[in-house]
């Protein structure tokens, strides 16, 4: 079976010369004779892999001095526990951007541990806030925000202006889609499975000040940022065969041209899709045009029929993991880096030529 155009949200594609790098590296890596599946943790081969993962990500990014990263477990729906436990304590009180499926499901989250308010909920999620819509509290802790809303396809088009107030993103669908000045921020997490490999390894990155609030009573020494920036994300067994691949990745996105040739990759996918919905006398898309996200196009029909048709027209020709979440129904065209520009091209054609 030839390789097909994976759409899906995630876990989602990943580069096919990843694959067959990790393939090749299965059963022998770097001649220790075993897979990286196998090794020790504590073993030297396996720090060297760890260490050059971090100084990738480090670079990539170009994350400061003054930020840990930290490698965890548990994905972005941990975190919506672990920024509270770990930040409220700074002043008691937190505001959070009601702006989509997992951004309302952070601010649910939180709201267990503390005074928790929501900076702006407009209930309507296919436009991202004008900043005249977003009050934020001086004194609040931090300032949370989803980047990049997954389920209804919608990006900050610029960042949220707090003052000294931290910003804490969940950045789990956009992270290295993008150059983004990661001292903007205080915290930054995302889940692996969208743009940086297989799912079990949660991405962290806090700012060193931060590491000082002194966490919730009874937050879990694995959920502790500063437990864990002072162990190298090895107070246990960390997602070892994850933090690989997310090497094997970061070597692809150099090789690319980094998180600047990934931004105009991705910017060439989405207008070519954007631009065959805007064509198409069947489909259209809710979302506000300046806040469509790159990586997420969801758009429909006015039919659940006629978007099942395309779905299945589309598996036909190769393309798949087509159906929006439910919360949104109708199509949604997840387009990480990894996604190929054909992909996008075959999908724009197949919007131009569909008849309803
Ligand atoms: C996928 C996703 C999540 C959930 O991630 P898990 O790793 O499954 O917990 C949270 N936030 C965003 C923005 C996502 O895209």
């Amino acid at each position: 079976m030839p390789r097909v155009f994976n759409f899906s949200a995630g876990p989602a594609i990943i580069p096919e010369e990843v694959l067959r790098r990790a393939a090749s590296e299965m059963t022998d890596y770097n001649g220790t004779g075993m897979s990286v599946m196998e090794m020790s943790h504590r073993s030297k081969e396996y720090i060297a892999v760890y260490e050059g993962v971090e100084r990738k990500l480090r670079a990539a990014m170009s994350v400061p001095a003054n930020y840990k990263i930290l490698f965890l477990q548990g994905g972005a729906t941990m975190q919506f526990s672990a920024v509270p436990m770990n930040l409220l304590s700074r002043k008691g009180k937190a505001d959070y951007a009601v702006t989509g499926f997992f951004a309302k499901k952070a601010f649910k989250c939180a709201q267990m541990y503390g005074n928790i308010r929501a900076a702006v909920d407009t209930g309507n999620y296919y436009a991202i806030p004008a900043r005249e819509e977003i009050s934020v509290d001086p004194d609040a802790s931090y300032f949370h925000f989803c980047h990049n809303n997954t389920v209804y396809g919608t990006r900050w088009p610029t960042l949220p202006e707090t003052g000294d107030v931290p910003l804490v993103c969940d950045m789990s669908s956009s992270i290295l889609s993008e150059p983004i000045d990661v001292s903007k921020f205080g915290v930054i997490y995302a889940g692996a499975q969208k743009n940086m490999g297989p799912a079990g390894l949660t991405v962290v990155i806090v700012r060193d000040d931060l590491l000082d609030v002194a966490p919730l009573p009874g937050t879990p020494d694995l959920m502790t940022y500063k437990s864990q920036a002072e162990n190298d994300s090895m107070i246990n067994t960390p997602a070892t065969y994850g933090i690989y691949l997310l090497g094997l990745v970061l070597d692809w996105l150099e090789e690319q041209g980094g998180t600047a040739a990934m931004a105009a990759h991705n910017g060439q996918k989405a207008k070519l899709i954007y631009g065959a919905v805007e064509q198409s006398p069947v489909f259209t898309c809710k979302v506000e045009p300046r806040s469509r996200s790159v990586m997420n196009a969801v758009f429909s029909s006015d039919s659940d029929e006629t978007d099942a048709k395309f779905i299945k027209e589309a598996a036909g020709r190769g393309m798949v993991t087509l159906k929006a979440h439910r919360a949104t129904g109708g199509i949604r065209a997840s387009m990480y880096n990894a996604m190929p520009l054909e992909g996008a091209k075959t999908l724009a054609k197949l919007i131009e030529e569909f008849k309803a």
